[in-house]
């Protein structure tokens, strides 16, 4: 039997798709047909850059400055999606940022800003999608966590609490979905080579390295791999899950 995405047509929202691993999500599933529009916070040379190479090679993306925090702008952009295809398929949760410091010096805004995108993100993101995928009686959403949210390093307890955060809503959401035929499940990521790793892997280097079963760290196209079976239909068993893509990081 041949492998078979059973995206070709899907209407997808990434988050975060600018960059990293969200940029690598939005060709992985424009690559097998989908109609993928991502959000991104504030880097339109980037974006615009992922709709030039996602068209290049024949697929369809729409990049939409979004602000995840501000619910008011999610609702009215997934709404303009909503209304312009008619239905929804697919949301990738990836938007995502860390402000490390030891919980003693921790500013208010490293607390704040880090809930607020990590998690209050994700739900001002999902909420007006639920009600296009509950009347479809389908859709997939996968939430990014990471290695952080059950195994994190110093520093990282805004992080770490995030991620737990998403693990939980994950799993709430899969319940509460399953009856709609909505499968959720995240995909918890190690060290991935992106932007936001640069600076534990400029510091820590092979000392971190040593801790990875596979030793080395990842890259963004691994990660959009685990997304693009979880919403595929390879996958059409699977909910409530969360997915390590961290090399045996985790196991350590
Ligand atoms: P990057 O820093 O490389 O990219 C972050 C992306 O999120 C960018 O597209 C950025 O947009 C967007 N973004 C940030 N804040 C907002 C916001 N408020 N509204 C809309 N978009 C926003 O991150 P990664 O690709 O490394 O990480 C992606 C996800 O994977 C995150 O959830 C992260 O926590 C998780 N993860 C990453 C790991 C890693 O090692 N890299 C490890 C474990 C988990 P813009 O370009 O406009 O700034």
């Amino acid at each position: 039997m041949a492998f078979e995405s059973g995206l070709s047509g899907k209407i997808a929202i990434v988050t975060g798709g600018s960059r990293g691993i969200g940029r690598a999500v939005v060709e992985l599933l424009a690559s097998q047909g989908a109609i993928v529009n991502f959000f991104y916070q504030g880097n339109a040379q980037a974006a615009n850059e992922v709709v030039e190479t996602v068209r290049a090679a024949g697929g369809q993306a729409v990049a939409i400055q979004v602000d995840v925090t501000s619910s008011a702008e999610c609702a009215a952009a997934v709404e303009a999606i909503g209304e312009r295809f008619e239905r929804i398929d697919i949301l990738v949760n990836n938007a995502g940022i860390v402000r490390d410091n030891l919980m003693a010096a921790m500013e208010d805004d490293e607390i704040n800003l880090v809930l607020n995108t990590n998690v209050g993100g994700v739900f001002n993101v999902t909420r007006p999608v639920i009600p296009y995928m509950m009347s479809q009686r389908a859709g997939r959403i996968v939430n990014l966590s990471s290695v952080a949210g059950n195994k994190a390093g110093r520093g990282q307890a805004n992080y770490a609490a995030s991620k737990g955060a998403i693990d939980a809503l994950t799993r709430a959401l899969a319940v509460e979905l399953a009856p709609r035929k909505i499968l959720v499940n995240a995909v918890a990521p190690g060290v991935i080579e992106t932007e936001m790793s640069q600076q534990v892997r400029d510091l820590a280097d092979d000392q971190v390295k040593s801790r990875i079963l596979l030793k080395r760290y990842g890259q963004a196209q691994e990660v959009a791999n685990a997304v693009g079976f979880l919403v595929s239909s390879m996958a059409e068993y699977v909910t409530g899950q969360v997915l390590y893509v961290d090399g045996g990081f985790k196991m350590d």
